[in-house]
């Protein structure tokens, strides 16, 4: 007879079955082993750090719901995860981290008038008097500040929010204005910032929006006549982090509202926290008067990472999950994908879930098929001169020696590879090729293409070459 937990894990297991697919079912949920049940709280043995925190992003409603039917409403889900600490000590030992580990970053309640609704905002009955509501921060906890690798790329906007974390408000960071690219950090660092000034002030109130649920929200206020407590609930926050400003750009009466917030807090000694893809100078469509706003702080940007600094997020989200890799597949990774860490630490993550999937080592190889799909979309084009560089490589030659008019027998040959290879993979013309490779005309190049098509027919050693190169050229 098994024992309770078992069992209980059994029945969700059942009706996890029948809401995912089997291959996920086989992935994800097979692994699990229930370790026991205290009180309301099942706790279940997952494989890595990873694993939980797939669990947790995408499947977590599906346990939620489970759990509570077969556990009651008070049920709740423990993980205990065995991490290795590395290869050569296998002694594994466990965490235990409940799900959605957010509380430490939850809110006091905050008086709002009693028709505010939490998060919705909207209710069409103005009922005069005051209510206490839970403000949920909507801090993701694991964009903190230790988990924030520091670079050159970084320095000033990690260390401009370090101060406001330690002391928000109460720095002239106000506002403190995050700006840079796509995937460069804004969001994970305006966390940290947030996280930090919960951990160290947890009476204040703490609140992190997107810009566009802001504006979502205004515009429902609207409809619903509730502007005034839609406005009186922002100007109740301590700090107020708002995400991707740049939206805010051509939305006059968001900018507006915005601005009767901003102006309110910062009266109040209240810290202000924007991140934006652009400096304010570069903001089309902003009002001169918010735009003035912004720059009274510090504004503050993200520049795209150096390899080292690519490696070392790489290296700490490992780490943080207990997986080790190859460092030369690491160091693929980084070197691949330069410019966007989400896109990197995505094609991680595509690669553990491939190497869970299929049960396979994550090898060099493995590596180097995941990333061709993920930079495919952002094909670099290879180029003439890199394609010579790569066939003079293989053969050992001497790049000048292929550019030259020498008819020496390994030259020609490899002077014609490099021809075919340059027809075949860019856009150039037969004459540019030409001009490229020893100052051929059109027809050298087209005799050179149709001789490494016969002889890659017929000669086998030929053929072993071409696919060599083939393969060096399209992981460049
Ligand atoms: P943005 O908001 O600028 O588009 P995000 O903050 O969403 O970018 O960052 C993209 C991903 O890169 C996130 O997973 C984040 O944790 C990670 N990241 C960015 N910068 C760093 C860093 N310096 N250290 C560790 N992780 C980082
Ligand atoms: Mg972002």
């Amino acid at each position: 007879m098994s024992q309770l937990h078992e069992q209980k894990w059994e029945a969700c297991l059942k009706v996890i079955k029948d809401n995912i697919p089997l291959q996920a079912f086989k992935t994800w949920f097979s692994p699990i082993v229930p370790v026991k049940l205290e009180g309301d709280i099942l706790t279940i043995q997952v494989p890595s750090h990873f694993f939980y925190e797939w669990l947790e992003e995408h499947y977590i409603g599906l346990l939620k719901k489970v759990i509570k039917k077969e556990l009651g409403a008070n049920g709740r889900l423990e993980y205990s995860i065995i991490m290795e600490k590395n290869a050569t000590n296998s002694t594994p030992y466990t965490v235990n981290l409940p799900t959605s580990g957010k509380s430490s970053l939850k809110n006091a309640p905050v008086t709002v008038p009693l028709n505010v609704n939490e998060n919705e905002i909207r209710n069409p009955f103005v009922i005069p008097g005051l209510k206490k509501v839970n403000v949920d921060s909507n801090l993701n906890p694991s964009y903190s500040f230790e988990n924030f690798v520091e670079g050159d790329c970084n320095r000033l906007a990690r260390s401009a929010g370090y101060a406001v974390a330690n002391k928000p408000g109460g720095t002239a960071f106000n506002p403190l204005l995050i700006y840079g690219g796509v995937g460069l950090g804004k969001t994970h660092l305006a966390n940290a910032i947030g996280i930090g000034i919960k951990n160290q002030f947890p009476n204040k109130t703490v609140l992190y929006v997107g810009s566009e649920k802001f504006a979502h929200q205004f515009i429902d206020s609207i409809k619903n006549n509730t502007t005034n407590d839609f406005i009186h609930f922002y100007q109740m926050m301590d700090v107020l982090i708002i995400d991707d400003v740049q939206f805010f750009s051509g939305k006059e009466k968001t900018q507006d509202v915005f601005f009767h917030i901003f102006n309110h807090l910062h009266q109040n000694g209240k810290q202000i926290i924007l991140t934006s893809d652009k400096p304010p100078v570069e903001m089309q469509g902003m009002e001169q008067r918010l735009l003035s706003r912004f720059k009274w702080g510090l504004s503050a940007d993200l520049q795209s990472p150096d390899l080292e600094t690519r490696i070392a997020i790489l290296e700490k989200k490992m780490y943080g999950n207990g997986i080790d890799l190859p460092k030369e597949v690491v160091e693929y990774l980084a070197y691949s994908i330069n410019t966007n860490i989400r896109e990197m630490e995505g094609a991680l993550t595509s690669l553990l879930a491939q190497a869970s999937l299929n049960k396979k080592a994550i090898t060099l190889d493995l590596a180097k098929q995941m990333i061709d799909k993920f930079v495919k979309n952002t094909a670099r084009e290879v180029s003439i001169e890199y394609i010579q560089k790569v066939v003079c490589d293989y053969f050992d030659l001497e790049i000048e020696i292929l550019k030259s008019k020498t008819r020496k027998r390994e030259v020609v040959q490899a002077r014609q590879i490099a021809m075919y290879f340059s027809k075949k993979l860019t856009k150039s013309s037969l004459a540019n090729i030409g001009a490229h490779c020893g100052g051929k005309d059109h027809a050298t190049v087209l005799h050179a293409c149709r001789t490494v098509n016969n002889l890659s027919e017929t000669d086998k050693q030929f053929k072993t070459y071409l696919t060599d190169l083939e393969k060096k050229l399209s992981m460049q």
